[in-house]
């Protein structure tokens, strides 16, 4: 018994001195690293004798702070947004023109930054939504129904018609594409559209399409526009997917037109993405395939992208600046975007006369002459911050992580 309790008392004495020297030993390290950092951070050539001997010495943490240095860098020249000049564009294009015309199969990808010559900022540029709602900013609300497709968005339309564009593939939900004039079979949402709702009580799939953003209640797992369908009475709700859902609908998200596109695909053009969020779709990118027998890449964006090393050409440009020159390339004539002709105008469903007033968000108003099928509340969204909504989608997750760590 003496002998047991001995031990014990011995046993939890040494267990304290081994924690007590454990602790030593990390301060120890911690003032290691702290000298050799202020030393490093010194001009070789200031360096002390001492200075440079407790570089001699500590060779293995010189060796990591260097480590760190470097991946510092890589982050932020990551983050740096890039621009060709005038003659390296003019030469960048002309190879993507030639593979364009020699295209058999040509699918384009597009991101935020093809919307931001619309007002629509990017989410994670300088001035994107996601870095502004990181710094505590709020974001208004009341550019994004007026924004109009971009010269960007009316080129790949007319590529479209052109017969040179098969397919397009956009994470946006600004809904430009649909209102450019591409028609829905020829366009995959994968993140849905903000001016669409859906009955998913009717078989099939009932859809209204609407002349207002319909997500202003919506946010993560919660899709309920608090409006009714006309047939079955069911909940209506948004077409938006969010960071962490899986979207299942068919329309407008249309995986089956995105997935039988990248198959198909011999040439890829993305157009303003950072593709760190295309990139997790694997389908996209024929990954189950030899390098050499997947489709070429080709992506036009400011800042890095994780696909670029793949990419059989980099251009750093704005999306309409490039467009403009391969239009000029292809010697093809893009008309200017047209309310008239906006067929969000023949798709919108009127709303029932008891949900005229179930929405704030300002109205995009049909043209001149054209009936208004919605009601229009006036100008209270004028400068509603975005809480829910598809726009701040994903930032309060990405938040609360943040704060749990
Ligand atoms: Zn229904």
């Amino acid at each position: 018994m003496a002998e047991e309790a001995d031990g014990g008392v011995s046993s939890r004495a040494e267990r304290k001195a081994l924690e007590k020297a454990k602790i030593l030993q990390r301060e120890s390290e911690r003032e290691v690293f702290r000298l050799v950092g202020r030393v490093l951070k010194k001009p070789e050539a200031e360096r002390s004798e001492e200075e440079a001997a407790v570089l001699q010495l500590h060779r293995d943490t010189v060796e990591e702070l260097c480590r760190r240095e470097v991946r510092r860098n890589l982050l932020k020249r990551k983050q740096e947004e890039v621009f060709d000049d005038a003659d390296e564009l003019k030469s960048k294009v002309r190879e993507l023109a030639a593979a364009v015309k020699q295209a058999k199969h040509f699918v384009v990808y597009t991101g935020a930054g093809i919307s931001t010559a619309a007002s629509i900022p990017d989410y994670r540029g300088p001035n994107g939504v996601w870095t502004q709602l990181q710094k505590g900013r709020t974001v208004s609300s009341s550019d994004l129904s007026k924004a109009e497709p971009t010269f960007t968005h009316m080129c790949i339309r007319t590529l479209y018609t052109e017969m040179l564009v098969k397919h397009v593939v956009s994470q946006n939900c600004d809904g430009l594409h649909l209102r450019s004039g591409l028609p829905r079979h020829a366009l995959s949402e994968l993140h849905g559209n903000m001016f669409i709702e859906v009955c998913t009580s009717c078989s099939p799939v009932r859809e209204y399409v609407r002349l207002f953003d319909v997500t202003e209640r919506t946010s993560l797992h919660r899709h309920g526009t608090d409006r009714k369908c006309i047939h079955c009475g069911g909940e209506l709700k948004d077409t938006i997917v969010h960071f962490g859902e899986r979207g299942t609908l068919e329309q407008p998200l249309n995986w089956n037109g995105a997935t039988e596109a990248a198959k198909n695909a011999d040439v890829i053009l993305c157009l303003g993405s950072s593709l760190k969020v295309l990139k997790k779709y694997a389908c996209l990118w024929c990954m189950n395939r030899p390098a050499s027998k997947r489709p070429k890449l080709y992506i036009v964006n400011l800042q890095w992208t994780p696909k670029d090393d793949l990419a059989v050409l980099k251009i750093n440009g704005k999306c309409d600046d490039i467009m403009s020159l391969l239009m000029e390339e292809l010697n093809v004539q893009v008309p200017a975007y047209d309310r008239v002709k906006d067929p969000i105008f023949s798709l919108a469903t009127p709303l029932r006369p008891e949900e005229v007033d179930s929405y704030t968000r300002d109205l995009i108003s049909p043209p001149a002459g054209q009936e208004d099928c919605s009601g229009d509340p006036g100008d209270q969204a004028e400068a509603t911050a975005v809480q829910g909504g598809w726009f701040g989608r994903g930032y309060g997750k990405g938040r609360k992580k943040k704060k749990a760590a």
